[in-house]
């Protein structure tokens, strides 16, 4: 019987989990793997934290603290959380391990031997004072659709347009306040254009069983057509490139996050981790709609490349979003429902949320969670099931 390799998204060690994360990918994953082990399948449930990427450098340098203080904060908190909601992972796993950084590095050097990479001089902001390439994050200056004047180099927050640095207007260094100037700089990037032609083209075609709204979105990229894309940056926060004169460049945090489930497998089983990631076994992983390029045609990319027997995603069931109270749930405007504030504030009633969360799983378009939604299928729905089962009797 084939083995079966259940992921859950890492979630980003930059603040806690919320209830969206928890009914789009974590709750499902979790139900799937028990459904799983009930049938007496052989199956792995892995996940851990994403700990790399620009925005905990961010946080980090605003608190006056390293980043491994940011993700070392969180990353405990957002185990916690899992821990006391009953997540059944194998393991829960981060990717500053040891574990990780090699298995990464391993992964790049393979595809570097196997020439899939194309290495590319170009052009990048440079912060002349700190005498570092800045991140478009790092860049800040006018809105030139709205002024605002605190707009990132990749996006306006206040009017939502998604922006280049160098559309920005009186640009300016977050680390220095300097005024960035273009330098070169080389990286390795992945020819999706020629894996698209290769591979992935005849992959996405051949998921019949995947849903309508995870096919819509990797369809429109393929009939977009794919471009190259970097897959190291210039930065001092993630997993160094492991060839010689790469000083200062990472792995791209989205090449080395989706290996953080290959690293966790090695984790929690050493003696036979290949096996779960080789031959028959059954990929499936968890995420939220926003993830989709990168799970089902960036990292379906990379393992066709590694070649070696690797196993590409069977199924990748993408949630759509739960809102709150009529609206978005947003981490910048803290509007949300915190998994370790509601463990504080009502405590034991873990097993009425997952109640609720799956019975209003955002699986085929957003949901909506309210409070008084919560409350009338836990008096009602749940009292009503229970009483049904004459449960009340075995207490
Ligand atoms: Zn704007």
């Amino acid at each position: 019987m084939a083995k079966t390799t259940i992921t859950a998204a890492l979630p980003y060690a930059n603040g806690p989990v919320h209830i969206g994360h928890l009914a789009g990918v974590y709750l499902p994953a979790d139900t799937y793997a028990r459904y799983m082990r009930l049938k007496g399948e052989e199956t792995l449930f892995v996940c851990g934290s994403d700990e790399h990427g620009v925005p905990i450098t961010l946080r980090a340098k605003k608190e006056g603290i390293t980043p491994q203080d940011v993700v070392d904060r969180y990353h405990a908190l957002i185990q916690e959380s899992f821990e006391k909601l009953d997540i059944n992972f194998d393991i829960y796993s981060r990717t500053s391990s040891e574990t990780h950084k090699q298995t990464s590095q391993d992964f790049f050097l393979n595809l570097l031997k196997k020439g899939a990479f194309k290495e590319i001089t170009s052009e990048q902001f440079f912060d002349p004072e700190a005498q570092q390439f800045l991140a478009d994050r790092y860049i800040t200056g006018d809105c030139p659709k709205c002024q605002n004047p605190g707009a990132y180099g990749d996006q306006c927050e206040k009017c939502g347009s998604t922006l280049s640095p160098n559309e920005l207007v009186n640009p300016k260094s977050a680390l220095s306040g300097a005024t960035p100037i273009l330098k070169d700089t080389k990286n390795w990037y992945l020819p999706l254009d020629e894996i698209q032609e290769n591979f992935l083209n005849n992959y996405i075609n051949a998921q019949k069983d995947w849903r309508s709204t995870v096919l819509g979105q990797c369809k429109s990229w393929l009939n977009d057509g794919l471009k190259e894309r970097a897959m190291t940056r210039d930065l001092n926060w993630g997993i160094p490139v492991p060839v010689e004169n790469a000083e200062g460049k990472v792995l791209y945090v989205w090449f080395e996050a989706p290996i953080g489930y290959i690293s966790a497998t090695k984790d929690a089983r050493p003696n036979d981790w290949e096996s779960w990631w080789t031959g028959d076994t059954n990929l499936v992983h968890f995420i939220g709609k926003d993830n989709i390029v990168f799970h089902c045609i960036i990292f379906p990319a990379m393992l066709h490349l590694r070649g070696d027997n690797y196993i590409v995603p069977k199924q990748v069931p993408a949630n759509e979003f739960l809102n709150l109270e009529g609206q978005k749930i947003s981490t910048s405007r803290n509007w949300a429902v915190w998994l370790n504030e509601y463990l504080e504030d009502l405590p034991n009633r873990q097993d009425e949320l997952r109640f609720v969360l799956h019975s209003i799983a955002p699986e085929t378009k957003d949901s909506e969670f309210t409070w008084k939604d919560y409350q009338t299928r836990i008096n009602s729905e749940l009292v009503g099931i229970l009483e049904t089962l004459q449960i009340g009797f075995w207490y």
